[in-house]
Parts: C-alpha cells; structure tokens; sequence
C-alpha cells in the first residue's frame, strides 16, 4: 500500500494507542473526540485529495526510492518544479479546510533530514543517511503522517540548554546503550501530533558542544512507551461540543497543538539521525525552518477563504457596489498574492543540495515568513471591517433555532431579499472563526509565531542578503573609487 485513503488513515489512527489529555482527564477515543475530530478531518484532505484525478499532479509524487507513486507529503524533492508544487498544494488544501492541516512539518523535517544526514555522513563517516533512507521508504510505502518536533520549551532563554536549572528545559539524550538512546525532555506547541503516526525530533536551536547531548534527532512510532500528549486549548474551542455546528463558523476542520512529553523513552539505533554531532545542529534548524517558511504557502489559501467570506459578507448586506468595500477586497487579495509570490519565488530559486534533494532558496523563504507574519492580520483587520459588529454580537445557534427568541433573530438580522438570516449568520461565524476562534489560532498566531517568530527571520534575511553585491553597485554607478572610505568588501 503506497497511498492510503482517507477512511484508511482514519482507521490507521483508531489501532494508535496514544496518552492524550485534556482538560484534565485521558482521552480514550481520540479520533471521535468532537474537539480533536476537525483536526483529524484536516489532515484527511491531504489523503482525500490525493486521490482526485484533478489534484494528482500537485498532490502525489514519484518516490526516488521506489519509483512508485506516493503522496507528495511523504516525497523528497527532486527537482524545482517539485518545489513549485509543494507550494502549490500547501495554497489548495489551505483554501479547501480553512485551517491547519498539519500533514507539512513532517514532510519539512524528512527533506531537512535527508540533506544533513547525507552532509554529516561526508563529513564526519558516520552512517546516518542509509538509515533515514531505510526509515523514509518505511513512510512513503505505509503513507505516514509524521509530526516534525523542533521547539523544546526552552526555560530560561538567557541559558543555553546545559545550564538550565531543570536540565530538561531542552530535550536530551540521558542515556546511550548498544541497542540505542533513551531521550527525556518535551516538545511543545507540536502541530497535528495526536493525528500523526510518527513523531520526528529535531534540536531547536544550534548547539554548542557543551550541548552535545541536546544535539539529538530521531523518530518514534507516535504511540511509543512513555509518550504523553496534552492537548493545547484554542479560543472557542468547547462550541465545537455544543449542539449544532452554526457558531463553529468552520463546520469541518480545525487544527491542533500538544505539547509532547517525552519520559524516558527508548529510541533505536536505527531510528536515530543525530546524537551528538553538535556542528550539524544549526545547519538542521536551517534547512527545517527555511522548508517550514515555504510551507506557509497555507495561509494563502486561507486567506482566499477570508476574502471570499468578507465578498460574501459584503453582497450579504447590498454593501458590495460600496467603493471603499470594494477597495478593501482589492488590498486584500494584493496582499494575499504578495504571499503567493513570496512561496512560489523562493521554491522557483531553489537548488540541489549534496545529497540530491531540492532545497528551497533560504533568503526568499524567510522574506516570505516575515510577509506571513503581517499580511494575514492586515487581512483580518479589512475582513472584520468588511463583516461589521455583528460578527461578535451575534446570538447563539441554541437562541436562533429557539421557538420564541428565534423569530426575532429571524426578522432583526434579515437583510436583502434572496438572503436567508442563517445564511448570513453562518458567514459572519465563518470570518469570526478565522480572525478570532479556533482557526485564528492557526490564520494569525501561528503566522506570527510558526517556523520561528519573526526575528529569526529577520537574523536570517541579515545572513542571506547579499550587502557587498548592493553597496558595489551604488557605488560604481556614482563613482566612487574600489579603494575610497572604510566601506571595503
Ligand atoms: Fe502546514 Fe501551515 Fe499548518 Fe504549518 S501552519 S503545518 S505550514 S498547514
Ligand atoms: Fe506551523
């Protein structure tokens, strides 16, 4: 089985036998968990679509390992145009679920891996790459959703990973045998993890050698011994076990975030890509982070959900002729495309790396990040004054469907004729849902904060940026001399 259907990752997740917790008591059926259940949904579409004959380009590859046709989530970019179309499909799936879907961070960590392990082999002689291949045929053949885990909790941030005074701020290695390591420590903020199959850890920041037992990366099956999850709450979230799906806004999908404990686990050799090789940390974190700044590629195709909830909120209330509502769809979709063009350049500008994967070009995917954690507010902000007050003073579903007070909803929030109130109702939720509920935890925050906050963009875009080539040009075309001031390349 190469590509699993969407039925068939639904039950792949029921035989999982994950510790989840929230609020305060353990789940035991986790994919039927009317909290959890839209986020599982999400994540089906990138299997769902995969079998569409219209989406099989962007959404299925040819694995180099096998020759067999996988799903792109599971692929290593061969060549730019794989690029292009990862960007693309992160735009599809994101205007097709409004949210997460929270398949990408793995996909990100098995590329980052499948570069470094290959460049620390070269290096160093170790035998780290052979065994990622043999674990990557072992996803691509089962379709595995994997969960990329890079952020450790990190304590202190004045102290590296070593002088924390609780030593697990950062996760660690704590012992090493012949058969492998156990790791203790957490991740937090860990997208989709109660959805995946496999957990993929990678150290968060560079490490020095001091750090040696942090610079750790591994896979676990998601239902290892000694995994707990408990489950990140969203804004909204308990509507979502209300009666009716109205004031859900998004009826479908959500996405999800845990933080994920790590207690003394035991991970084998084979399952290990980095222990200890500290000088392959920071290059890790960059390939991930730089393949995850792509990956906002969704947020465009959520933003084209907003848009089209602020145009259809506008015709609504006969205010879509108005210049100025007009003017405010036009700054919407320029900046929802200015993301576009930031994903797609950075994928189109990329190139081989040693080991033959294609790599995203670093500068362009962190400009790209930078935009991301902007443009969707910007866009919210026009959206919400597109929608009006009502979005947040709306009544519930429970008062609309009520037989005294809902006649009154009927009649007071009945606008143009052909428009029915519900109609209306349910699009205001829509974009309340997506600029302040559950999928503004994704739309919003997580643009801010996602594949690194927006100073570890701006430090990489100082790294990337070319200031030599910039100041040569002012200056030749001035004339000022190669030698002349202290500005010298
Ligand atoms: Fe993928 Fe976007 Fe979710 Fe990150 S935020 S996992 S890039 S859908
Ligand atoms: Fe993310």
């Amino acid at each position: 089985m190469s590509m699993m259907t969407a039925a068939q990752y639904e039950e792949s997740l029921r035989k999982l036998d994950l510790v989840v917790y929230m609020f305060g008591e353990r789940i035991d059926n986790v994919v039927d968990n009317p909290i959890i259940r839209p986020s599982m949904n999400a994540v089906a579409m990138t299997y769902e679509l995969a079998h569409k004959p219209e989406y099989r380009d962007l959404m299925t590859a040819t694995s180099h390992l096998t020759g067999e046709r996988i799903n792109r989530f599971t692929h290593i970019h061969q060549c730019r145009e794989d690029l292009v179309k990862k960007s693309k499909m992160g735009r599809l799936l994101g205007r097709k679920t409004g949210c997460c879907f929270q398949r990408c961070v793995g996909m990100d960590a098995l590329n980052a891996l499948s570069i470094v392990t290959y460049d620390m082999d070269q290096a160093l002689g170790t035998e780290y790459n052979p065994r990622f291949l043999a674990y990557l045929e072992m996803v691509q053949r089962g379709d595995l959703v994997c969960d990329g885990a890079m952020t450790d909790p990190k304590g202190d941030r004045s102290l590296p990973p070593h002088k924390q005074p609780d030593p697990d701020m950062f996760l660690r290695v704590v012992e090493k045998t012949a058969e492998g390591i156990v790791v203790r420590g957490a991740k937090a903020h860990q997208t989709g993890a109660v959805n995946s199959h496999e957990i993929i850890v990678m150290p968060t920041l560079t490490m020095r050698e001091a750090d040696g037992d942090y610079a750790v990366s591994f896979a676990l099956p998601a239902d290892a011994k000694g995994i707990t999850y408990i489950m990140g709450r969203q804004s909204c979230d308990t509507r979502k076990m209300e009666n009716g799906k109205l004031d859900q806004g998004n009826i479908r999908f959500g996405g999800h975030e845990a933080l994920v404990v790590f207690d003394d686990v035991f991970v084998p050799w084979d399952r290990v890509f980095m222990c200890g090789e500290t000088e392959f940390s920071g290059i890790l974190v960059e390939k991930f982070a730089s393949y995850h700044r792509q990956s906002y590629a969704c947020k465009v195709g959520v933003g084209d959900v907003l848009i089209g909830a602020a145009q259809t909120a506008a015709e609504f209330n006969g205010a879509e002729r108005a210049s100025h509502i007009r003017d405010k769809i036009i700054e919407m979709n320029q900046l929802n495309e200015t993301l576009y063009c930031g994903c797609i350049a950075c994928a189109a500008e990329g190139a081989v790396e040693p080991s033959g994967t294609y790599c995203v070009q670093t500068l362009l995917a962190n400009v790209h990040k930078q935009n991301v954690t902007r443009f969707p507010y910007e866009i919210s902000r026009l959206a919400q004054d597109i929608a009006g007050g009502l979005m947040v003073t709306l009544p519930s579903e429970a008062d609309y469907r009520s037989e005294t007070v809902g006649p009154l909803i009927e009649k007071y929030f009945r606008t143009r004729e052909g428009v029915s109130t519900e109609a209306r109702m349910r699009i205001l939720r829509l974009i309340e849902n997506l600029t302040l509920g559950t999928a503004a935890v994704g739309y919003l925050t997580e643009s801010m904060h996602g594949a690194g906050s927006p100073q570890a963009q701006r430090i990489m875009i100082a790294r990337q940026v070319n200031m030599n080539e910039k100041k040569r040009a002012a200056r030749n075309l001035c004339g000022i001399e190669e030698t002349d001031g202290k500005n010298q390349d």
